[in-house]
Formats: C-alpha cells, structure tokens, sequence
C-alpha cells in the first residue's frame, strides 16, 4: 500500500487510535494533519514521532462538534495542502451511565463530538473531494454500535447513527470516486477503556473468542486498507476488527 502524495486528516490523532492511525498513513507516505482539542502536548508527540521516522505531519486544533471551528479549519488545511484525499473520523468521548440517570448534557456531549462531529467533518470534505473526483472517508464506529451496551445508550446510539451516516454519504459520492467506509473496532487498549474497572475488563475479555484485547495499531492496520487504493471497489461497508466479539 502506498499513499505517497496523500493529504490525510485524522480527528482525535493525540492519543489512542488515532494516534496509530497517524503513525500508520504516515508511514505508508501521506502528510498528515493531526488533529486534537485539547491536548497539544499529545499532539505535537504523534508529529514528532511520525517526522523522527522521516514522515510528514502538522497539528491542527478543533472542537470536532463545533461546526464553524471545523469549517475553519478545513479552510485554512485546504489552503496550505491544497487538497484533501483521507478524512478519518476517529475522535470521540464516552459518558456513560444507565439510562434511568443519564443526564441530557451527557447524551448531548457524547452526540456532538461522536455523531455530529462526523457530520461536521464530511460536510466540510464533501465539496473538495467531489471536485477533486476522489477521495477516502473513514469512521470510527464501534463494536457496541451494533451490540449495543448497557450504560452506554448515547454512546451507542452515536454509534449506530454513523452507519447510517456512512452508508448515506457513500451512495451520494459513490459516482465521483470518493468511498466512505467504517471500522469498527472491540475492545482497543487506550486512555478511553484505562477508565473501566478491572472487573469490567475481565467481562469484557471473557467474551472476546481470540481471549486477547485489541491493540490501536490493529485498527490502523484496517483504516490504512480503507485509505489505500487496494479499497477501490469497496464503499458503504464496515470491517469489524474485535477478536471475534461481535461477528456481523
Ligand atoms: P482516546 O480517549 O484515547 O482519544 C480520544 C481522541 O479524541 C483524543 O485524540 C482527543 O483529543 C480526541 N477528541 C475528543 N474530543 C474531541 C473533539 N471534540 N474534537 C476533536 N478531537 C477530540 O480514544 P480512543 O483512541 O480509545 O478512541 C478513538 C475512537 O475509537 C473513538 O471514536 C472511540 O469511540 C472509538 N472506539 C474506541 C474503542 C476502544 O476500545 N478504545 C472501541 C470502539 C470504538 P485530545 O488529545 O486533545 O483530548
């Protein structure tokens, strides 16, 4: 796989996935836009990281969930690329709790950054991609999307909106080259699920068939195959990557 020449922005690209996500397309010779909220530290360490192994890579800052901070930022990333070819929608928040106390902030939160946040996002790519006749969309959904999870209805539901969203937006661009695609990992070991208890994780592995809890790298590996001209003929799909978790 080679995407030499590729523009690629990856939302969430500090920590976690997006972090091996941007290692990843870095590698395989895109320049990537590393983008974060609040954490320039973590940011400005996945640049440095990717340029110390002789790749290319800026941060760009913005609140995903904010529309006018994103169409700002695709403004100022498409005046000094020029282009965009890869858009990952990684970037994402959890507050979780049983339905009966989930307060109305919490499902707010977790639908503006999971779920508007990937709006946001293609809306600002949509007409640059058109134009260019091609381009990859890829979204980080996730394994409860489809299972759901208890403590985790907004999450969820967030979840499963970006498949819809996914799939919509892949019949409308289908016919100008651009795929829009989704994976959707299991259970990944980053910041995110750190916050589980160990009783929870012990539940969580026991109902995983590969007894084994995924790795971010695992799901860069899936995202660079999307992002890649190898994923040509395929668009509107997901590729599930759990260990067995959850089989679609
Ligand atoms: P982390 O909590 O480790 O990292 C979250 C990332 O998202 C950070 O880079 C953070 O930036 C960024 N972010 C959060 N809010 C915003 C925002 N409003 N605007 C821009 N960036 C934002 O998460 P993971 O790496 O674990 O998860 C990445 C994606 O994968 C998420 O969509 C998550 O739902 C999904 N996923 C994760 C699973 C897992 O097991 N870990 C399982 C299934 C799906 P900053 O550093 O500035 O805070």
């Amino acid at each position: 796989m080679d995407l030499s020449g590729k523009i690629a922005l990856v939302t969430g690209g500090s920590r976690g996935i997006g972090r091996a996500v941007c290692l990843k397309l870095a590698a395989l010779g895109a320049k990537v836009a590393v983008n974060y909220v609040s954490r320039p530290d973590a940011a400005d360490d996945t640049v440095a990281t990717i340029k110390e192994a002789g790749g290319d890579a800026f941060t760009i800052q913005f609140d995903i969930g904010d529309a006018t901070q994103v169409q700002d930022a695709f403004k100022k990333l498409l005046a000094d690329c020029g282009r965009i070819d890869i858009l990952v929608n990684n970037a994402g928040i959890t507050r979780d709790g049983l339905l009966l106390k989930m307060k109305e902030e919490a499902w707010d939160q977790v639908m503006d950054t999971n779920l508007k946040g990937a709006f946001n996002s293609i809306k600002a790519a949509y007409r640059p991609m058109m134009k260019q006749r091609g381009g990859r969309i890829i979204n980080i959904t996730s394994v409860v999307g489809f299972s759901g999870n208890a403590g985790q209805a907004n999450y969820s539901a967030a979840k499963a909106g970006l498949m819809g969203l996914t799939k919509s937006a892949a019949r409308e661009l289908a016919t100008r080259g651009v795929t829009v695609n989704a994976v959707a990992p299991g259970y990944i070991v980053t910041d995110m699920t750190s916050e589980l208890s160990e009783d929870v994780k012990n539940k969580v592995l026991s109902e995983i068939p590969m007894g084994l809890l995924g790795e971010p790298e695992d799901i860069a590996s899936a995202v660079a195959y999307l992002a890649s001209d190898e994923a040509r003929y395929v668009t509107g799909q997901v590729i599930h990557v759990n260990g067995g978790m959850f089989m679609g």
